[in-house]
């Protein structure tokens, strides 16, 4: 067997890296899969003007940016590549990446959620220049214009209500009659005066001019027919996913496939933690991310000096 690491950390988040943040200050040498694409979400997120500290705002990439080299200034060792799976079954645990076995007596999860998109027509070429997935990252960029929200979830409610306060009107967007969204969400969108609603309807495809966004041919699903809407910007709030892949079966997750955390940060199998967005289903935040990995990173700490 090769070297045991005393922490392995999963993710490259806000979560991830703070973790590696603190289990490198406390001197475990924590070594971090950040994966092909390091990051996390914030990477697709142009402008974050919600995190604490930076006045100004700063650009989703310089902000995990910071956060990386931070971790690498007190000893993370960082390698870009995805961890294909772990086996929680033994100890140490065993991380395999292409190939090759990395061994850990603790290891700290943080390979974040994404957010799901529609697959309609036109769709990659509008990400980012039109169609997001997270009101509040990109909200403000639509004051006074016109947007869409699709979804019938708490998530599309909770979207669109956060859009009124900058667009001039939001359409909400919807394939049923029913919304899935719970009551007290719902309710306030439906008394909300800039929401409008467009039910029975789904995005057909996405029609722009110049790459910038301008409109979706929609149908109506109950009888089929097309029709065009021109506005500004698009909220795609149909859901998240987890990101667990290389977990499989390795620890206990919930009816959506977040891990469940058993105390703290704990997951169900003991030595593992896990933070951020993978175990998240309500805040979703890098502020809310970063602190669950600030957690875990203490967790593991007191983890180890235990073991
Ligand atoms: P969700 O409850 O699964 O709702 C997803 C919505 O998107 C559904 O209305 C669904 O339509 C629609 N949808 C899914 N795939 C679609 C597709 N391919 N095309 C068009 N529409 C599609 O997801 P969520 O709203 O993100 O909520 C997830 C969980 O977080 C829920 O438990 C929710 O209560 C919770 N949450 C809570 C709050 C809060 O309390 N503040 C805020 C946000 C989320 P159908 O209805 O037709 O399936």
């Amino acid at each position: 067997m090769s070297q045991v690491h005393k922490v392995i950390i999963i993710g490259s988040g806000p979560a991830g890296y703070t973790a590696a943040l603190y289990t490198s200050r406390a001197l475990l040498k924590p070594l971090l899969f950040a994966g092909y694409a390091s990051g996390g979400q914030l990477m697709l997120t142009s402008d974050v003007e919600n995190y604490p500290g930076y006045p100004e705002g700063i650009m989703g990439s310089e902000i995990m940016s910071d956060f990386r080299k931070q971790a690498e200034k007190f000893g993370t060792e960082i390698v870009d590549k995805n961890v294909s799976s772990v086996d929680l079954s033994s100890r140490p645990f065993k991380v395999t990446v292409e190939g090759e076995d990395f061994f850990s007596e603790s290891i700290i999860v943080s390979t974040g959620a994404e957010a799901r998109w529609l697959g309609a027509e036109n769709e990659d070429q509008y990400k980012g220049r039109g169609i997001s997935t997270c009101a509040t990252c990109d909200g403000a960029f639509f004051k006074d214009k016109e947007v869409i929200v699709i979804g019938g979830g708490d998530s599309a409610m909770e979207e669109a209500t956060f859009l009124t306060r900058f667009a001039s009107k939001v359409t909400i967007i919807h394939r049923r009659e029913g919304l899935r969204a719970s009551q007290i969400m719902s309710l306030r969108a439906r008394e909300n005066p800039k929401i409008d609603w467009k039910l029975n309807t789904s995005i057909k495809s996405w029609t722009g001019a110049d790459n910038i966004l301008t409109g979706a041919v929609l149908t109506n699903t109950k009888d089929n027919t097309d029709s065009n809407l021109s506005f500004d910007g698009a909220f795609i709030a149909i859901g998240h996913q987890p990101i667990t892949g290389c977990l499989e079966n390795q620890v206990d997750v919930d009816g959506h496939g977040y891990i469940l955390n058993k105390i703290n940060t704990m997951t169900s199998v003991e030595g593992v933690f896990a933070c951020g967005d993978v175990v998240d289903t309500r805040y979703r935040q890098a502020i809310t991310a970063a602190g669950m990995g600030c957690m875990a990173a203490l967790e593991a700490e007191k983890h180890l000096s235990h073991s």
